[in-house]
Order: structure tokens, then C-alpha cells, then sequence
């Protein structure tokens, strides 16, 4: 069975390794294929393809694209897309000045309680990343105030924990268009990760696939084990693709990359599907 990961994070967004590290990370951890999947960027792609020459990895561009549903945070992943396509670049750009004045409003409020100002976030955070919590929670960890990320989210950034903002960002049926039509295959990020799997009913799903959605991370550990069936129940009824994959973080978050992987079959159907961007084959 290849090795293949479709869903990781560098330090373009909010991962703890530039992309030429997390290349050499899976490159180690000798994969044979892995997406790199930044929040609302496509900053990493390049360096991730010079990275990868000489080696026998391949690296498929993408992005994460953040999304918002009422009050729930909807991440679609988008593969292969055109880079350069109007609509996606102007909504990627909208989403990162969003988040970055939704963080400086958390620096504010949390500022008021703890000893932490906006230069402590920026001294944790590569100059043109997207920013968001993880940044937020290793200026916590640099003053002190809690031992790692996971601690920081557990608490002071929990969106119940008297802090949290949410930010503006398109629909899920609008980001998947989005995607779609920049030539990507769009991917539905840990469907199961963000509280009631009745999020995504019937009736929503039609409305994403109809959009030009393509396929849903059904391995993925923050989806509830017991919802691994109501996944596979939806890609088969919908026709979509199932993905497996580790949303690596590096240092940042304990999933491993390989820690699940996604079928060759899928693999190909994506490739295939997708007209925006190819994968770069060292
Ligand atoms: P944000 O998009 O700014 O609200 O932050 C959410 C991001 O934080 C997600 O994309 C995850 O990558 C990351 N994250 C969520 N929970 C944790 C956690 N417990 N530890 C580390 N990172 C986390
Ligand atoms: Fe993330
Ligand atoms: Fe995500
Ligand atoms: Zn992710």
C-alpha cells in the first residue's frame, strides 16, 4: 500500500514547519505522496516543489479553505486548484485579513485577563501566514500562561471560554463553489470533527455535491469513531470520494503523518477530477 496523505500544514498557515521541513518530514516518514494543505494559502506550494526535487515524493498543491456555517467552522479542502483563479484568490485574501483582525480582537480580550499583547502572537507567527489560534496559543505557551497548544485550546481558546471570535468567511456551498470552479476537487475536512454530525444532513450534502463538492475526509481522527459509517453511507449514496489523511501540524498537534492514509483508487480520481494544478512529480 502507497503512502499517501492528503492533508498536512506548514508554517504557512498554522503548521510548526516551513514547507521545505514538512517535504523532509515525509520524505523520513517515507510516504510516496502527500498534499500540503495551508489555511487560505497557496504560499507553501513552491517551496514545497523545490523541496521535493530529488526525491521520490510527490506533492499535490492545496489548500484548506475556512468556511462558516451559523456558528460552526466548516474546513473544505481543495486540490489542485488554480492558483491564480480571481474569485479564490479574492476570498483567500478576504478570509486571512479576517482572521487576522478576529485574532487581534482575542489578543485584546485576553489581554485584559493575562499578561499578552499583540507582539507575542507576531513573534510566534511567520510573516504572511494565516493566522489563527494555534498562534495565539504559543504566545500563551512562550508567557507561561499554559504548557502547550492543546492546554491553550482546552481553555483560554476554547470557543466557550469567554474569549473566543469568530471570524467572517463564505458558506460551505460557496467555498466549495469557490474550489470547483478554480478547476480543484473540493474535499470535505473532517466532517465529523466540529460538534453534531447533524451538521452535515442529507439535505446539505445534496446542496454541497450540487455545488461541485467531490469527496469527504472520512479518515480523519477527529471524526467520532462511530460516525465512520454515516460517512461512508454518504459517499456512497452522494458518489463521493473518501479520504484518509493526518492533518500534521507538526510540533503543533500530536497527529503523525501517514497516521491515515487515502486509497490509491481515490488518489487517482482526484488527480483526474481536477484540471486547476498538477501534482508535482519530482
Ligand atoms: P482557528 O481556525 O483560528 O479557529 O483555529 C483552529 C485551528 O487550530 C485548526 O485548524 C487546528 O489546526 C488548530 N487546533 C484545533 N484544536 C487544536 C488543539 N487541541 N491543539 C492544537 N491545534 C489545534
Ligand atoms: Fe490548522
Ligand atoms: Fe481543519
Ligand atoms: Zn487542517
Amino acid at each position: 500500500m502507497p503512502g499517501i496523505d492528503l492533508h498536512t500544514h506548514s508554517s504557512v498557515s498554522d503548521g510548526t514547519e516551513t514547507p521545505a521541513e514538512l517535504i523532509a518530514a515525509a520524505v523520513a516518514a517515507d510516504l510516496d505522496v502527500i498534499a500540503i494543505t495551508d489555511h487560505d494559502s497557496t504560499t507553501g506550494w513552491d517551496p514545497a516543489f523545490a523541496a521535493a526535487r530529488g526525491t521520490r515524493l510527490t506533492v499535490v498543491p492545496g489548500i484548506e479553505l475556512s468556511t462558516q456555517l451559523d456558528y460552526a467552522s466548516v474546513h473544505v479542502l481543495g486540490y489542485l486548484i488554480d492558483r491564480e483563479n480571481a474569485p479564490l484568490v479574492a476570498a483567500m485574501e478576504h478570509i486571512r485579513a479576517e482572521r487576522l483582525h478576529r485574532a487581534e480582537a482575542m489578543v485584546a480580550r485576553i489581554g485584559a485577563d493575562y499578561a499578552l499583547d499583540w507582539d507575542d502572537v507576531l513573534a510566534q507567527t511567520t510573516p504572511g501566514a494565516t493566522v489563527g489560534r494555534p498562534h495565539i496559543a504559543d504566545a500563551l505557551v512562550a508567557r507561561g500562561h499554559v504548557t502547550d497548544r492543546s492546554a491553550a485550546f482546552a481553555s483560554i481558546l476554547h470557543w466557550r471560554g469567554g474569549y473566543y471570535r469568530p471570524h467572517d468567511a463564505p458558506v460551505p456551498v460557496e467555498g466549495v463553489r469557490l474550489i470547483a470552479e478554480a478547476g480543484g476537487a473540493a474535499v470535505i475536512a473532517h466532517p465529523g470533527g466540529r460538534g453534531p454530525d447533524r451538521l452535515f444532513t442529507d439535505k446539505r450534502i445534496k446542496q454541497l455535491v450540487d455545488a461541485g463538492l467531490f469527496g469527504l475526509e472520512v479518515d480523519h481522527r477527529d471524526n467520532p469513531p462511530g460516525s465512520r459509517a454515516r460517512w461512508v453511507d454518504l459517499a456512497s449514496r452522494f458518489g463521493l470520494v473518501m479520504t484518509g489523511a493526518s492533518d500534521y501540524h507538526g510540533a503543533g498537534k500530536p497527529n503523525r503523518l501517514g497516521e491515515n492514509t487515502t486509497s490509491p483508487e481515490a488518489y487517482e480520481a482526484i488527480v483526474a477530477h481536477a484540471t486547476g494544478a498538477h501534482p508535482f512529480v519530482p
